[in-house]
């Protein structure tokens, strides 16, 4: 079997267990409405199924928000555009440029993909280049639609376990809340082999999808940027983002993040980095991605022998347009994010009261409205 074969073999598997998986849970509700609920009847059966099915279609329509700035202009977009072509593919509908570090795609009927800023820096357009035709390999592979569907049985049971949940502890009669108990262990359950299964499967398409990128990119340069990219962005969200929870408590903010963060990065033994971020690649259960040494080694690279870059001089941040502006504006954004995320644990810690007054509001807009004005009143 070739190595692409064994690829394919280990997805269609995975996808057949969680298949079946999925399928035995409206198998055991037809059961449990034919046999213990209906003592044998047939109808209450399907009625059990039908019940079953509301969360799964009301996940099903349930859109995604739309997020961060959708710019053609950009020569970001042109070098997406360069890499649907060799794929020959049409290029995704919407273009997300966003603040934080994450690359992906998703979208089932419409394509979308989305390039965060924060990691630009640390990797050269080459080693974009080659993240971008992994996040291809996973179009390539219908990766987003099946994993958008899966996403969405998995929201589903956990949508139906908290309303079990609510039914429980709402409920009037002792049988409306043993059906809520039910629901809710049911479900619970569901969700947790579930969520191992669709990991696997997650997984087994990131090493597809990394296959493709090496192969298309060659596996050195490929198994570069997987470094480079790693490294920057646990460093990014470690160090990045507890500055700015830092500065904020102080009263204060960044005015670039990217550019602080980096000219930190820069300073750092490249050796320390490369052994802290193996440290730290634990994976597990419920990761979505193999550890990033098991991902190099599929690849064909030996981990210790890859060398990681923390200066880069010709990076990928030079695709962006108006870059100093847009960096500005979207470390502003991530110092709101943090800021609003602040005030709500704060909030959270007082249950919802008035810092002033002692008044208990149940959303953190009444209780922050409240309180400016209870300020001046004071
Ligand atoms: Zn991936
Ligand atoms: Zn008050």
């Amino acid at each position: 079997m070739t190595k692409y074969k064994w690829l394919q073999f280990r997805i269609y598997l995975s996808l057949a267990i969680t298949t079946l998986l999925f399928l035995s849970v409206y198998v055991v509700l037809f059961y449990l409405g034919y046999q213990w609920w209906g003592k044998g009847r047939i109808k209450p059966g399907i009625v059990f199924v039908i019940i079953g099915l509301i969360p799964l279609i009301y996940a099903i329509f349930k859109s995604g928000k739309e997020r961060g700035k959708i710019d053609k202009s950009s020569p970001l977009y042109k070098t997406m555009k360069d890499i649907a072509k060799e794929f020959n593919m049409k290029v995704p509908s919407k273009f997300y440029i966003l603040p934080t570090t994450e690359i992906f795609v998703s979208g089932v009927f419409k394509k979308k993909a989305g390039v965060g800023v924060a990691a630009l820096r640390a990797i050269t357009k080459d080693e974009l280049k080659a993240i971008l035709r992994h996040e291809f390999g996973h179009f390539y592979g219908n990766d987003t639609v099946i994993g958008s569907f899966l996403a969405r049985v998995q929201y589903s049971l956990e949508a139906s376990s908290k309303f079990g949940k609510i039914a429980l502890r709402a409920a009037p009669h002792a049988i409306i809340a043993l059906i809520g108990l039910i629901i809710m262990v049911f479900a619970k359950t569901y969700s947790l082999i579930f969520r191992i299964i669709i990991s696997i499967y997650s997984r087994q398409v990131e090493y597809r999808a990394d296959y493709i990128a090496a192969t298309r990119s060659g596996k050195e340069v490929f198994g570069k940027a997987l470094l480079n990219y790693s490294a920057y962005i646990t460093y990014f969200e470690q160090v990045g983002y507890s500055t700015v929870i830092h500065l904020l408590q102080e009263g204060k903010a960044m005015i670039n993040i990217y550019d602080s963060v980096y000219n930190a990065y820069g300073k750092l033994d490249k050796k320390e980095i490369k052994k802290i971020l193996f440290e730290n690649d634990k994976g597990g259960l419920f990761s979505s991605h193999p550890k990033l040494r098991k991902r190099l080694r599929a690849i064909g690279l030996d981990p210790a022998a890859i060398e990681l870059k923390n200066k880069i001089d010709k990076s990928a941040v030079s695709l962006l347009k108006d870059q100093k502006k847009l960096e500005k504006d979207f470390t502003t954004t991530i110092t709101q994010m943090f800021h609003i995320k602040i005030l709500h644990a704060d909030a959270v810690a007082r249950q919802g009261r008035c810092k002033h007054c002692g008044k208990q509001f149940q959303t953190l807009g009444e209780l922050l409205k409240h309180e400016s004005n209870c300020k001046k009143a004071s």
